[in-house]
């Protein structure tokens, strides 16, 4: 007979979740399955379902409440940068039902899962979690939860293909803004809004001198973020300090925004990014002559 130890490592080589039947099927009899449960090696999540202990509360909400963890809960379970979310997103299967349980805080979707992969370890697959932020938490959100997964190489070109036709269709122009290289959801956000306002924005530039700067608009504005998880404070501020003086004599200009700034005080950094683009900080002299006597 599997003991307790025997029966959690096989939890955690099913995904960490599993069903009774699945988990009988590799030799756990019901008996030795309550003998884990009561070792503390498993935890019952509902009838039927077990996981390990270590699983996380999102997924086990999305489990309590009859389906898995999907949308942008699941992106942002699986590791991509995802914009802040109410509850917790869970998809329903098709042969599903709700169940009662506390706290619910679940947002819950019922979309078709026909051709895409099963659940696996109680969350969605990645394809299926951006085709759902497609659908339900906008163009923004998505976009930034897209270039996520192209920076951490998380989906492939032929998952990528067969999600563009899988997304509302005034959500596929995004596919041919989305970019590889976006260090931060951060600076995906403000890419997709500056490229809103018709704004065209390089990432990731290399800079000589200065090294890799995190946004650029035309010739010399530099945008640098700073994401919420920069916290060696003095360190940190020396070292933006140094590169600001490095990029001056170079005729750059630099502005830098900060998480709250983006995320809660857009107005006031697209009236910084505009009033300097109106100025011609973004330009340089030779620049801007070229693009006056290129254009029509
Ligand atoms: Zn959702
Ligand atoms: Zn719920």
């Amino acid at each position: 007979m599997l003991d307790p130890q025997d029966i959690q490592q096989l939890c955690v080589s099913l995904g960490g979740v599993a069903h009774t039947r699945e988990l009988t099927a590799k030799g756990a009899s019901r008996h030795a399955l309550h003998e884990a449960v009561r070792a503390g090696r498993l935890d019952r999540l509902r009838m039927g379902v077990y996981c390990v202990p270590s699983l996380d509360t999102a997924v086990r909400s999305a489990i309590a409440h009859g389906g898995a963890l999907g949308c942008a809960s699941a992106a942002q379970r699986a590791g991509l940068w995802v914009m802040p979310h109410d509850g917790v997103h869970v998809w329903m299967t098709a042969t599903g039902h709700e169940r009662v349980h506390s706290p619910c805080t679940c947002v819950v979707h019922w979309d078709e899962g026909v051709g895409l992969p099963a659940p696996h370890g109680g969350c969605v697959s990645l394809f299926h979690a951006l085709k759902q932020i497609a659908q339900c938490c906008g163009e923004e959100a998505f976009f930034v939860a897209l270039e996520s997964a192209l920076r951490q190489r998380r989906i492939s070109r032929t998952v990528l293909a067969r999600l563009k036709t899988s997304v509302p269709r005034e959500i596929a122009p995004l596919f041919a803004l989305a970019a590889d290289n976006a260090d931060s959801g951060l600076e995906s956000l403000i890419r997709y809004r500056l490229a809103r306002l018709g704004i065209a924005v390089a990432g990731q530039v290399e800079v000589p001198a200065v090294g890799a700067v995190d946004l650029i608009i035309g010739d010399r504005l530099i945008v640098e973020l700073d994401g919420k998880e920069n916290h060696d404070g003095a360190r940190k501020r020396h070292k933006d300090l140094r590169r600001d003086a490095l990029a001056a004599p170079l005729g750059f200009e630099v502005l830098r925004f900060d998480y709250p700034m983006v995320m809660f005080s857009w107005g006031l950094v697209e009236a910084a990014i505009l009033g300097k683009i109106s100025a011609g900080a973004h330009e340089t002299v030779a620049g801007r002559r070229m693009r006056a006597t290129t254009r029509p």
